[in-house]
């Protein structure tokens, strides 16, 4: 039987992460994943933007969950020897209305946040049309799809990759403070979950709500373009390649499967076509759904009452960008009970 300080379940955003984050650590594993469904890191764009929404909310934990990621990523880059896997990116959020815009700058005035670099957006009418003003920001995209490949690359060639469809529901064999897997030939100290969304988890951890949404996005091919990398208007495009875009992304929480629909893409091309000037031909369409809470927050840690037993998830519609410090943070509690703050906590589920 291999002996591993820990099994990872899940290799998408969050399991990759901690499987990085675990190495750093110098902590031996192993990952566990299946490809039965479209995962939420497979359809993301990998932004991290500092100000979303209609009321333009400043992310909370911007400027540290920046400097950790952007440190992490570039370190991964090196790893593997990849190039532009993470990069900083110049945002245009265009405004929806006057009144949109009025808001922007009686929040500005106010002082946004003193950290952020703001300056009105450029007009260039044969890309946008009914230009309300907007303006441009610093974020970052990371290549999700790249990211995981290379990583699955790396966990295979390394021998820490197994592909499997974990059974949820099968209890878990822990003999002297050792979770046992004899049908992988595994025992392991620990055992972390970072399963995204799953609509049975494991019974310890049925205490946990989640709030899902699916989301829905598009590839679309156009001639060339000369666009911003980023742009934001209700929905996010993001530069793929010359000559091509990815359009998202739709919210809903009825329907969680990961089966694109006809509405979904029509709602998309719809809210395109109020603004967005160039022919487009649509080449993708995907479905996924984000791992989201009930009370928005992530869910990091080990179990308060199976000391074996932990968690990483509930990264919402924003893993890129924090991620790597959720994974320090359930390695340092790991490796030295530092508590993991109270708001992203497993244990809050089960006071
Ligand atoms: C449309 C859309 C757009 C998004 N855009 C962005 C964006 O621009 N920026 C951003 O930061 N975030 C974005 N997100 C959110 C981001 O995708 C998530 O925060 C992140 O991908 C969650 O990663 P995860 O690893 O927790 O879950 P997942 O990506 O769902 O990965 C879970 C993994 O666990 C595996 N797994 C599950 N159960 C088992 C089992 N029983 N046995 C073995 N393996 C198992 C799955 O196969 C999968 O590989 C977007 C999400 C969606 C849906």
């Amino acid at each position: 039987m291999q002996q591993v300080d820990a099994i990872i379940v899940g290799q998408g955003l969050a399991g990759t992460t901690l499987a990085w984050t675990l190495l750093d650590a110098g902590l031996d594993f192993v990952v566990l994943d299946r490809k039965t469904r479209t995962s939420a890191s497979e359809v993301a764009a990998g932004l991290m933007t500092p100000i979303t929404g209609r009321r333009f909310a400043f992310q909370p934990d911007w400027d540290v969950d920046w400097e950790v990621a952007s440190t992490f990523y570039r370190s991964i880059e090196q790893r593997i020897n990849a190039e532009r896997l993470f990069h900083n990116v110049r945002m245009t959020r265009l405004f929806r209305s006057d009144e949109e815009a009025g808001v922007f700058h009686s929040k500005a005035e106010g002082r946004l946040d003193e950290s952020i670099d703001c300056k009105p957006a450029a007009h260039d009418p044969t890309l946008i049309r009914d230009f309300y003003g907007g303006f441009e920001m610093s974020g970052g995209k990371l290549n999700v799809s790249e990211y995981l490949t290379l990583s699955r690359d790396w966990l295979q060639n390394s021998g820490r990759l197994v592909s499997a469809d974990l059974d949820l529901q099968a209890p878990l064999t822990i003999q002297q403070g050792r979770v046992e897997f004899p049908e992988f030939e595994l025992s392991s100290r620990w055992i972390i979950y970072c399963t995204g969304f799953v609509s049975s988890p494991a019974e310890f951890l049925s205490s946990i709500q989640f709030n899902p949404a699916k989301g829905e996005v598009l590839d679309l091919e156009l001639t060339s373009h000369n666009l911003p990398e980023v742009i934001h208007r209700g929905i996010w495009i993001a530069s793929q390649r010359e000559d091509s875009i990815r359009v998202g992304a739709t919210y809903k929480w009825s329907d969680l499967s990961d089966v694109p629909t006809r509405e979904g893409r029509q709602w998309l091309l719809d809210r395109l076509s109020e603004f967005f000037v160039p022919e487009t031909r649509v080449v993708g369409h995907m479905a996924a759904v984000r791992p989201t809470m009930h009370d928005f927050q992530p869910v990091v840690g080990i179990h308060p009452h199976l000391p074996n037993v932990g968690v990483l998830n509930g990264l919402g519609s924003k893993g890129s960008l924090t991620a790597p410090r959720l994974a320090q943070a359930l390695v340092a509690q790991m490796l030295h009970q530092t508590p993991v703050p109270g708001k992203v906590s497993l244990s809050r589920w089960y006071n």
